[in-house]
């Protein structure tokens, strides 16, 4: 365990908005959390969770304790013919452990390569790309309370996972700490990939013309090659993916602008509900990419992602989000909801 004073959280948020927490704690394993808890100044203060910043927008400087979990270890749980199931430190990072178990040639987490942060928050976002999700693979989420210090456990049936969202972001934020997340992964015969989206199969195509076959590795890579181009880079333009959520719309509603505007792109769900891609509905007003305000801007690669063009302030992030908010709901009569989460 480790605890931080007065601590700058520049480093660890990918908007590298630069403010400071009175404490940052660094939790590894269970018993931390009494002894913390018996510090009276840290007892006294509120206290919220982070991971690797790569979702959070930061407003100002906090009179709080941070909580991060450290604990990173990856352990063999079970194993039989076809598949193999590993037990993660909520400490690791997402995109190395993608990287070691393509290594190792399991089929399961390739698609959901180069997403920042860590596998603690993977469940609490149910973090998803190219037609996969982390529900696919999660089977176990253990937590630690951060209140009574007990260990708490869920199977993937009690983790209510659906879209970019689970029961730890709906009734458990800053209450549970995601300290070891199970996933089952297929061994290299018992595997195959998933191409549903159309853009990564077009591209497996493209750089394996000649393949008998396709390896989780091969896919790994295409995805890198997909998100690098099309995503920038937050070690060089800070940021935090996708500012919106897709809105989804009724389908009355859907038929009223389908008429006004034939090639909107859509897609219908399962419930006879239209998503929309928020990024179609933002080019198609004065908000280019490119566009700047103050010292934010709009991605010159993507629409969806704002980005910290110079020392941006938290409020000038927000300033611009609620510009192109405003400006999409007048002409389209369409509420973008934020996907990152304000932390004040
Ligand atoms: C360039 C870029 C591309 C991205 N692309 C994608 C994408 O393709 N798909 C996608 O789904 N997301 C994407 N994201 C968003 C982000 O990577 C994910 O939401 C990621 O899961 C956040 O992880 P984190 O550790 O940084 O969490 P943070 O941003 O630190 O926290 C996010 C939330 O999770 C909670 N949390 C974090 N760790 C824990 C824990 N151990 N226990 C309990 N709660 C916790 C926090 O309290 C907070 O509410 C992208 C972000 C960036 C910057």
């Amino acid at each position: 365990m480790h605890i931080h004073a007065n601590y700058s959280l520049k480093k660890r948020n990918t908007f590298h908005i630069d403010v400071q927490t009175r404490y940052l704690v660094e939790i590894n394993k269970q018993s931390d959390i009494p002894t913390l808890r018996s510090d009276m100044k840290l007892s006294t203060l509120p206290w919220v969770i982070i991971g690797g910043g790569s979702n959070i927008l930061l407003m100002n400087d906090l009179d709080k304790v941070v909580v991060t979990c450290a604990y990173k270890k990856i352990k063999v749980m079970k194993e039989d013919q076809d598949n193999i199931w590993l037990s993660v430190g909520a400490g690791m990072s997402w995109h190395e452990l993608v990287q070691y178990t393509v290594e190792k040639g399991y089929w399961g987490l390739e698609n959901l390569a180069l997403i920042p942060g860590t596998v603690g928050a993977a469940p609490v976002q149910n973090i998803g790309a190219y037609g996969a999700e982390a529900q696919d693979t999660i089977t176990r989420v253990q937590a630690l309370n951060l209140f009574t210090g007990e260990r708490e456990e869920f199977r993937h049936s009690e983790c209510q996972f659906s879209y970019r969202t689970s029961i730890f972001k709906q009734h458990y934020v800053n209450k549970l700490l995601v300290h070891r997340v199970t996933i089952r992964l297929h061994k290299q015969h018992a595997g195959h990939p998933n191409l549903m989206y159309e853009p990564l199969k077009d591209a497996i195509q493209k750089h394996y013309p000649d393949a008998n076959e396709i390896t989780s590795k091969m896919v790994f890579d295409a995805v890198i090659k997909i998100r690098e181009e099309k995503i920038p880079d937050p070690r060089i333009y800070g940021n935090a993916g996708s500012f919106f959520t897709n809105p989804v719309i009724s389908e009355s509603y859907f038929q009223k602008l389908v008429a006004e505007y034939p090639d909107i792109p859509h897609h219908k769900t399962l419930d006879n509900t239209y998503k929309i891609p928020a990024a179609w509905l933002i080019e198609h007003t004065q908000w280019q990419k490119g566009r700047k305000l103050k010292n934010a801007a709009i991605s010159e690669k993507h629409a969806l992602v704002l980005i910290n063009s110079g020392n941006a302030t938290g409020a000038e992030i927000v300033e611009l989000s609620e510009a192109i908010q405003a400006e999409v709901d007048h002409k389209f009569g369409i509420h973008l909801e934020k996907e990152v989460i304000i932390m004040k």
